[in-house]
């Protein structure tokens, strides 16, 4: 049943793509241009002091043309369990994407099981791109190309634990789709690693403590420019209608440098007050991210900037499970997280402009969801949404609700 849904509509996908090329299609009006950028636990608590003092200038400018909010997430949220929530609006019991393991197993396209929102475009003829989302290797066929993210799999990993694969070091499915963009990948952006960095683990740490922090944020560096040059080349050589990119680096900076106080659960002085400006230095990172695909954004073109959820420091009340994280890396000092037994307290966040959108309007309290990103995106190319999706129509984000959806058809 599920593998039957599943190749229903990969094959209509793959039948697409090999069926239409530019020349033999009619000359169709021009699609609307929709980029979301999927920023792993984007936490407001730290964005905003970073907003006031002017270190974020990118994402101000986006708030200013745009609409932006808290996002209501799924219980004990992490990245694939929300991604697959996002990109389908199903819940994950439905889509099957539970965790970064499945039945033991690290979660994988395979047992996907509701249709994600970049088939439904693909078959209605939207070209799609997509870079880095976590939890989409094995790459499916889609209208356009998909480069996989965090859970690929790859030289040294194992089950369950994060692992950071170059492209060129991908085993047990491809990375790439079409395959031959590979090659091309290589080429010209060259080789670069798919995930974020794993953290270390407390036994690295131990007596080097600074050292070890220092080389991690340099590898975290290192893979953002990496992953700049490519959304960069995606977005210059290979424009799409839609297309999806994803930064996994923040999240997994909080989880084990979050500038916490000596009162907080988990502190540790020589790691906790070596680096106390590493968590809030990657969103500064991010604006920058966000200025090279700024450039690719004009008056007509919807930007969604998207995370999962928030990340928090551990509770006075989680003292007794010792800061485990085994979705991440089970020795590893976590001191923040976002998946506490509580449910929707470390909401996502969004932002969003373009033509018909609010300026400079805030969503208040938790009214929009990560399940409302996918029928909101479906609606700007005027396709109905699927039975099978929750989420509703951010209708309020739009000047006159509902007007524009059908502006590009
Ligand atoms: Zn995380």
């Amino acid at each position: 049943m599920v593998s039957r849904i599943f190749s229903a509509f990969a094959l209509s996908i793959l039948l697409l793509a090999g069926g239409a090329s530019a020349q033999d299609a009619k000359p169709a009006k021009t699609k609307p241009h929709v980029i979301v950028i999927g920023v792993n636990g984007m936490e407001l608590d730290i964005i905003r002091p970073l907003l006031l003092k002017g270190q974020m200038p990118n994402l101000a400018s986006v708030i200013d043309r745009g609409a932006y909010g808290k996002l209501r997430t799924v219980q004990a949220p992490n990245c694939p369990r929300v991604y697959s929530t996002l990109f389908t609006s199903t819940n994950p019991e439905e889509h099957g994407i539970t965790g970064f393991l499945v039945g033991g197993m690290t979660a994988n396209t395979n047992m996907l099981k509701q249709e994600p929102i970049w088939s439904v475009l693909s078959s209605n003829q939207v070209t799609v791109g997509m870079a880095n989302v976590p939890a989409t290797f094995p790459v499916m066929p889609v209208n356009g190309y998909m480069i996989s993210g965090m859970l690929t799999r790859g030289k040294n990993c194992e089950d369950g634990v994060l692992c950071a694969p170059k492209l060129s070091e991908v085993m047990g499915g491809d990375a790439v789709y079409p395959k031959q963009m590979q090659t091309e990948l290589l080429k010209k952006v060259g080789d670069f690693y798919i995930d974020c960095e794993r953290m270390p683990s407390a036994a690295d740490l131990k007596g080097h403590e600074l050292e070890v922090i220092d080389r991690w944020l340099n590898k975290v560096q290192t893979i953002r420019e990496q992953q700049t040059r490519l959304f960069d080349y995606l977005l210059s050589e290979h424009p799409t209608d839609f297309t999806f990119m994803v930064q996994s680096c923040e999240d997994r900076t909080g989880h084990w440098l979050y500038p916490i106080s000596p009162f907080n659960v988990g502190y540790n002085a020589s790691v906790n007050s070596a680096r106390p400006e590493a968590f809030p230095n990657q969103y500064i990172a991010f604006d920058k991210v966000l200025g090279t695909i700024l450039k690719h954004v004009d008056a007509d073109t919807y930007l969604f900037i998207v995370s999962d959820h928030g990340i928090k420091p551990l509770r006075e009340f989680e003292e007794k499970d010792p800061h485990a994280h085994m979705d991440h890396e089970k020795t590893t000092p976590v001191i923040a997280k976002h998946d506490f037994a509580d449910g929707d307290d470390v909401p996502g966040s969004f932002f969003v402009m373009g033509p018909g959108i609010k300026h400079d309007f805030r969503v208040m309290g938790l009214a929009a969801s990560v399940y409302d990103i996918a029928p909101t995106i479906l609606h700007l190319y005027g396709l109905e949404q699927p039975k099978q999706m929750h989420g509703r129509l951010l209708s309020e984000i739009f000047e006159s609700s509902g007007t524009k959806a059908a502006a590009g058809n």
